[in-house]
């Protein structure tokens, strides 16, 4: 594998309970430095591509049956999801998990605590968090479950930033958001992958926004990746969301 690929998933083939076929052949790669999106309606199985990446499927007693997912050389399953965050591979799980009694600030410090126990170093990231989202410095004070819907998102994604990824995951960062709120955050996620060369994987159903800031896209359709391409290419395509994202 070429050491510029970060993430390349083989004909991934997974099953629930052993019965329910809910990946059926994804394959995509990503490189340093880009934002990859994957699309693709409802039930597709972008949650579960991005599960077995970060080998949370045994969790859900999912398993990955044939194919290979590989992390900067590491097949994903050789390792705990633990283990993954300290490699650099993070998620933010879909539904904007916080701890909603825990201040903001707070929960932006349990993301470094497994990184990093000097102060100093929490702090320095904390900053660069807040730079990022400069309503979070606002809201420092507040419990997470009286911030809003948008706040928790960036709450979210700021605590997997603490654990400073080298490929930030992120499954449906816009759901349920207000399309201005939608679109700071993907413009806080497009600052960092410029400005430090953050790679991105992005599962989103809101393909206009994930084509308008990803460089590349994978289509995945009843569990199959049918379709990947440069993003600006698939902007122009009209038939795309009309037949593979239910949008039309
Ligand atoms: P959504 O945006 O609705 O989450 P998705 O593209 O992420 O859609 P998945 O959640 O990956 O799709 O679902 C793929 C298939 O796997 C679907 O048929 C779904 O019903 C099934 N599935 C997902 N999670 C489980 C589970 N924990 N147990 C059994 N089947 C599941």
């Amino acid at each position: 594998m070429p050491n510029d690929i970060v993430l390349e998933a083989q004909s991934v083939f997974a099953t629930y309970n052993q019965t329910i076929k809910a990946l059926n052949g994804v394959s995509f790669s990503l490189r340093r430095g880009e934002i990859l999106a994957l699309l693709g309606s409802n039930g597709a199985g972008k949650s579960t591509t991005l599960k077995a990446i970060s080998n949370l499927l045994p969790a859900e007693r999912g398993q990955v049956t044939s194919g290979q997912i590989i992390f900067e050389g590491r097949e994903v399953r050789s390792s705990s999801p633990a283990e993954l965050v300290r490699a650099g591979l993070v998620q933010v799980l879909e539904g904007r998990h916080c701890f909603k009694s825990l201040s903001v600030e707070e929960n932006l410090v349990s993301g470094g605590l497994g990184r990093s126990s000097l102060r100093r170093e929490i702090a320095e990231d904390l900053e660069k968090v807040y730079l990022t989202f400069p309503r979070l410095k606002e809201k420092r004070h507040t419990s997470s479950g009286l911030t809003s819907g948008g706040e928790q998102q960036m709450t979210a994604i700021g605590r997997a930033l603490m654990s400073r990824p080298r490929l930030l995951v992120l499954d449906e960062p816009s759901m349920g958001l207000a399309p201005l709120i939608i679109k700071d955050i993907f413009r806080s996620l497009k600052r960092l992958n410029a400005e430090e060369g953050l790679s991105i994987l992005v599962a989103e159903q809101n393909s206009t926004v994930a084509l308008k800031y990803a460089d590349h896209a994978t289509v995945i359709e009843n569990g199959v990746a049918v379709l990947s391409g440069r993003a600006a290419d698939l902007r122009q395509r009209d038939d795309i969301k009309a037949f593979y994202l239910g949008e039309g």
